[in-house]
């Protein structure tokens, strides 16, 4: 039995609607079908879920009549696509939904947006299952909430609470036709809907196919394959037919937003495979994300080249820093105070770097943990790099060659990059350069030439 899930391009209009459902089709074991709510398309420049945000402030700001009518404008979209589907008959029922859902109490504003978003993703369902059975299948639309998809009430960026699984296997076991299963959210044990963060339909997907035990979870999206480094740096890269998870999640982490990174825990734990595939060109294999590669399979040492911009470094020194029990904690600690995520923190002998994400910098934040870091810890020197990108050289192959980092800082040099940081791990899944933002592409292009084009 296979999960597949559709991502909002494949859902854009009736066009794209058409080829999801003719791969559904042509394939007897896909029973669990995740869909998106319907995305950017040739002429509708914006994303369901972005006009549902949209309409949900304009309710929480100018209240119900903009609201209103901000969310017929939604209503219009899916019209045209149940219009152009043949199944105007379900649009009563849409309409309705959506109509409902921004009436709802305000008061709890991120409770009342993510009510408003997840009718996106719900009506997708609706609509895509209407048309399914005008096909002769037997497919149905399934409630989230009521087939036990329970989530924590983070409201815009829910986890999923381990009873879950086991109510999603229960609701979804026994029925031979296709479910229709809307991404993205759920409910919390209240009974109140609730999201996942941006992209979250990959997360619905993952956990269905870990709930039913899926034999391969395919996530149709845009793109033939995951590529080995993005096609926007870098000219013609190549395919990656097979990746890790570990290697998958790297590259997700530096950039690659093929896959949503959070989506990967459940079917990693699962050890089920993820196949990303094409829904316009679905005889296209795609890139297939197992545990491991056979030894042969090994033999790629590197698999991909990512970066992402905007982290900034904070450089502490102070002498006899090696002899200090509990330095380390004491800096983090400053850093834990300001609820800062940190992403990488080289040492030397005396000194000590934090590199962390820009934003969390932001609003005098960075001038606070630097006066902090002088007087509590006493350190004599504080140096501050702004405008920093890392990027991600990521395979596990590397772990059994000899000379990578070589090949990789020669490349660096041969291009006159200057490196202002390098982190790698035992692990050696991945390493990572820190550079600064104009030379990042330079970087990137030269890292790929010489470790994989
Ligand atoms: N529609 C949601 C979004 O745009 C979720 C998804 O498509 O995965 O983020």
């Amino acid at each position: 039995m296979k999960v597949i899930k559709f991502g909002g391009s494949s859902l854009a209009d009736a066009i794209q609607i058409r080829k999801v459902c003719d791969i559904i089709i042509s394939d007897p074991d896909r029973r669990i079908v995740v869909v998106s709510a319907p995305g950017k398309g040739v002429n509708d420049p914006v994303k369901v879920t972005d006009m549902l945000i949209a309409a949900a402030q304009a309710a929480l700001i100018e209240g119900d009549e903009a609201g209103l009518s901000a969310m017929e404008t939604v209503i219009d979209r899916y019209a045209s696509i149940a219009r152009d589907l043949g199944v105007t008959e379900v649009m009563e029922e849409i309409a309705a939904d959506f109509r409902a859902r921004i009436r709802l109490d305000r008061s709890h504003p991120t409770r009342f947006t993510d009510a408003v978003k997840a009718g996106g993703e719900d009506n997708s369902a609706r609509l895509t299952a209407a048309y399914l059975r005008t096909l002769g299948c037997r497919a149905r639309y399934v409630d989230p909430g009521k087939a036990g998809m329970i989530l924590s009430d983070d409201y815009g960026n829910a986890q999923i609470l381990p009873c879950a699984y086991e109510l999603l296997r229960e609701s979804l076991s026994g029925f031979d036709g296709v479910a229709v299963f809307p991404g993205f959210f759920g409910r919390t044990e209240a009974g109140e809907t609730v999201t996942f963060p941006r992209g979250g339909s990959d997360i619905t997907g993952a956990i269905l196919a870990a709930a039913v035990k899926a034999d391969v979870y395919e996530n149709f999206t845009d793109v033939d394959y995951v590529y080995s480094a993005n096609p926007h740096q870098v000219k013609d890269p190549k395919p990656i037919p097979l990746v890790t998870y570990r290697e998958m999640r790297e590259l997700s982490y530096a950039g690659f937003n093929v896959y949503q990174e959070e989506a990967l825990l459940p079917v990693f734990r699962a050890g089920i495979p993820v196949n990303i595939r094409n829904a316009n060109n679905p005889s296209c294999p795609g890139t297939l994300i197992v545990s491991e590669r056979s030894a042969h399979e090994s033999d790629v040492r590197v698999a991909g080249v990512a970066c992402d911009k905007g982290f900034t470094s904070i450089y502490v020194n102070k002498y006899l820093m090696n002899r200090e029990v509990g330095f380390g904690r004491k800096l983090l600690q400053i850093f834990e105070d300001e609820g800062i995520s940190y992403e990488h923190t080289p040492t030397g002998i005396d000194d000590m770097t934090i590199i962390a994400r820009s934003e969390y910098l932001s609003g005098g934040t960075l001038p606070r943990v630097v006066s902090r870091i002088t007087a509590e810890l006493g350190a004599d020197d504080v140096q501050i790099h702004e405008g920093l990108s890392l990027i991600v050289v990521v395979g596990e192959g590397m772990k059994h060659a000899v000379g990578v980092a070589a090949r990789a800082t020669a490349a660096l040099s041969r291009a006159g990059v200057n490196i202002s940081m390098i982190s790698q791990g035992s692990s050696e899944v991945s390493m990572i350069f820190a550079v600064d933002t104009g030379d990042a592409l330079t970087g990137v292009t030269a890292l790929y030439d010489a470790l994989i084009g």
